[in-house]
């Protein structure tokens, strides 16, 4: 049963330094949750938090996605992104796209202005474009590659780096969104989870996931759907069936965390990495933005 209750999650990815000083990424993430709980207090959808949220995150520089994008092994920027909405199990994503400002919404045009769910490589730089999506002109000089993220992971890692939101609205809608430049120095054509509906992000009725960490054991282990279908099929609460998942990637060799929220407006950001930067509104209101 829907309740007035709103509550939403973000993340600015896995993988934070001991030591490393969070303090302008805690007061950022906080920032955008402030702003999306008085858009929700004013009646805002879930899919708009969402979308716009990472919107924020990506256009801020501070994470690895969007302005904060980190380069492939030849030195292109191929970024993924993915939203759904838990209302209508509409979603959209776009996979390898270059040149543009913000894939989240990319993925969103791809959602709402065709029949398809995903795009990728030179069809979705085309559909982008097509679109009238804002550029980034000269790659080079846009992209920042936010932070000293080689120094965040050991070198065997898959070092990582995404940012994503999700939100329950004061309806009762659930929607996820989630946007990255995939792991460091990945091959060209490489896609990880991020705009894989089902791993690096999921909303239905009962859950919305965003996922961060090396998206190939996400992939196989189907982590944001799996949290979801814990939670409607298997009867869990949304933290246990959010830890179960994140086990499943730690049990396969894998890092990294996510994000949740219920019908209900409980919220999980489990991680199983060296550290998660996130924030929430949680139900009674209280926020908190933590990387660790
Ligand atoms: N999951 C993303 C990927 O594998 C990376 C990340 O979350 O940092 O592409």
């Amino acid at each position: 049963m829907s309740n007035k209750r709103f509550s939403l999650a973000l993340h600015g990815g896995a993988g934070a330094k001991r030591g490393h000083d969070y303090s302008i990424e805690i007061a950022h993430m906080r920032g955008l949750v402030e702003a999306a709980r008085d858009r929700l207090q004013a009646g805002a959808s879930a899919l708009d938090i969402a979308v716009d949220t990472v919107v924020g995150l990506e256009a801020s520089g501070l994470y690895i996605a969007g302005k904060g994008a980190s380069p492939n092994a030849e030195g292109e920027y191929e970024l993924d992104a993915s939203l759904m909405c838990g209302s209508t199990l509409r979603a959209g994503s776009v996979a390898a796209l270059q040149g543009f400002k913000s894939p989240i919404l990319a993925a969103r045009a791809v959602m709402e202005e065709t029949p398809h769910v995903m795009l990728a490589g030179p069809g979705a730089i085309d559909f982008a474009r097509d679109q009238g999506l804002e550029t980034v002109g000269d790659p080079a000089s846009w992209f920042t590659h936010a932070g000293a993220f080689e120094d965040n992971h050991p070198p065997d890692a898959l070092p990582v780096g995404t940012v994503g939101c999700v939100v329950r609205d004061a309806e009762g809608r659930l929607a996820a969104a989630t946007s990255t430049a995939g792991v460091f120095g990945k091959r060209p054509g490489r896609v990880g989870d991020s705009p894989i509906i089902g791993a690096g992000a999921w909303a239905d009725g009962h859950a919305a996931v965003s996922c961060t960490g090396q998206g190939e054991y996400f992939i196989r282990t189907a982590v944001a759907a799996q949290i979801a279908h814990r939670v409607r099929f298997g009867g869990e609460a949304l933290a246990d069936a959010a830890r179960a998942a994140i086990q499943g990637v730690a049990d396969l060799g894998g890092h990294g965390g996510l994000i949740a929220v219920d019908r209900e407006g409980n919220i999980a950001m489990p991680f199983a990495s060296s550290g998660l930067k996130r924030a929430a509104l949680l139900p009674d209101g209280a926020i908190v933005s933590e990387a660790f």
